[in-house]
């Protein structure tokens, strides 16, 4: 299987360094292809702007939905765009690997996923109309691939309990599983986190990699999050809002997952 590891990391001599060492070792031990876009070494640009076309200016505003889409069908995005298109094309699963950044992805990752995430190739994709509200959500481009996030955290487990005061990590993790994976098709498995990292040492390091290395051994028949799909019949098109019998009376993210009905 071919497997694309996405870091986003300043120190290759970090923990998360170690864990993408790691990672890929296990994973290439294990007969996989990884490829690895490790978007500090490579200097990644993560603002969108209008270099992310390679049109000629025309005098026109910069608009970004619609310049992403003109770029993408014509063939003129950035070569950088581009090259992470295909690898994400190419790969079977993709891993996203981070430390939590003010509860979220650091800005380099997330000017991976504006500037890679093009309108037609990301979003965009299918047939738009008051019946058929796009191929999203468990459908589109990278439907039938798999994907996870590998998460390091300062703060203690406890603290994203249920009811703990930063909030539950699923809920911290929702825009980015639901909103950024489960939106262009892939299947959502459950995200492998590390918490208190301050508090590692030597022997909390090699249990973290046990755990880990479970993960990336059943990374194929791991369950995916349960997340309902747009277009199985679930939610109103076009209020894209769920039906009154599902999970009635519940709101929030967690009704877009089939185990809380
Ligand atoms: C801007 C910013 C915002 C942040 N926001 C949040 C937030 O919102 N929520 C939150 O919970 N946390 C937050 N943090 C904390 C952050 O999540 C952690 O600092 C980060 O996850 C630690 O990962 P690292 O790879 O940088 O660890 P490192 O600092 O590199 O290492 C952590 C520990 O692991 C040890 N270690 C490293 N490699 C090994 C190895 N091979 N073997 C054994 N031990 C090893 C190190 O000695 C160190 O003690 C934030 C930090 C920053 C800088």
């Amino acid at each position: 299987m071919n497997v694309l590891l996405v870091y986003a990391h300043p120190e290759p001599q970090s923990l998360n360094g170690s864990l993408r060492d790691f990672s890929i070792k296990r994973l290439e031990d294990a007969g996989h292809t990884v490829q690895v876009s490790d978007l500090y070494a490579m200097q990644w640009k993560a603002v969108l702007d209008a270099d992310d076309s390679t049109a000629t200016q025309t005098g026109e505003r910069f608009d970004p939905v619609r310049d992403s889409l003109r770029a993408f069908a014509d063939g003129l995005q950035s070569k950088d765009i581009e090259l992470e298109q295909q690898k994400l094309l190419w790969a079977d699963a993709v891993i996203l690997q981070f430390p939590l950044w003010w509860f979220s992805m650091p800005a380099i990752l997330k000017g991976w996923v504006e500037r890679v995430y093009a309108y037609g190739f990301a979003y965009g994709v299918g047939e738009h109309s008051d019946t058929h509200w796009g191929d999203r959500y468990g459908e589109g481009t990278l439907a039938g691939k798999r994907a996870m996030l590998m998460v390091t955290a300062g703060g203690w487990e406890t603290h994203y309990g249920p009811r703990g005061i930063n909030g539950p990590m699923d809920d911290i993790l929702f825009p980015i599983q639901h909103g950024i994976l489960h939106y262009p098709g892939f299947d959502v498995l459950p995200p492998f986190v590390i918490y208190r990292t301050d508090k590692i040492d030597p022997a909390r390091f090699a249990v973290a990699c046990e755990v880990l290395g479970q993960r990336l051994d059943s990374l194929w028949d791991t369950p995916p999050i349960p997340f309902r799909r747009q277009n199985a019949g679930e939610y109103h098109i076009p209020e894209l809002s769920l039906k009154e019998h599902i999970a009635p009376g519940r709101s929030g993210f967690t009704v877009h997952s089939s185990d809380n009905q």
